[in-house]
């Protein structure tokens, strides 16, 4: 994965909008050279190409770094086909040549409400140390707290939410609602 110091890949091919030299987030293993298996870009339109392990650490080594957007295209073609991915979207394939299946992150929760057969509601957080405590692998990769944190509420068997007047107090007790 050139980058200045190995020296800049031309992609052959090359459908993205961005500026071919548009920095971009790589996990550890494909700058290493690991194939591109889970494409997603940020609310703000930031790319990041991952290997789709879901056992990278925090931070360290197996951290992400920054790369060229031709370079990682140069390396693997097929990316040009999430060239289109939108913001806040990812897209993600079992292996080099396999079928990319696209997610909308926008819908993550209200999913999440229908598998558990649960309504749920959403509250927004916003101190800085809710963030440090909760998402602190987040705020590393996001380099600030430039990003949405929602925390998501559980109703009790009455469908009261914590905070509600009449909500049950067990319920409320083990959802502490961030600050
Ligand atoms: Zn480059
Ligand atoms: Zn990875």
């Amino acid at each position: 994965m050139g980058d200045g110091t190995n020296g800049h890949k031309h992609a052959t091919r090359f459908e993205f909008t961005a500026a071919r030299n548009t920095a971009v987030f790589v996990c550890s293993r494909v700058r290493d050279g690991a194939p591109v298996l889970f494409v997603s870009r940020d609310r703000d339109g930031d790319w990041q190409f991952l290997c789709g392990g879901n056992e990278h650490g925090d931070g360290g080594t197996d951290g992400a770094s920054l790369a060229c957007l031709e370079c990682v295209v140069a390396g693997d073609l097929t990316l040009n086909d999430v060239s289109d991915l939108c913001s806040n979207w990812t897209a993600e394939r079992p292996g080099v040549g396999g079928a990319w299946r696209r997610h909308d992150r926008g819908e993550d929760f209200i999913v999440l409400g229908i598998l558990e057969g649960y309504p749920v509601r959403l509250r927004e957080v916003r101190s800085p140390d809710s963030y440090r405590e909760h998402v602190g692998y987040a705020l590393w990769f996001n380099q600030g707290y430039d990003f949405a944190l929602q925390q998501v509420l559980w109703p009790d068997r009455d469908g009261r939410f914590p905070g509600d007047p009449d909500a049950d107090p067990a319920t409320t007790a083990l959802q502490l609602r961030l600050p």
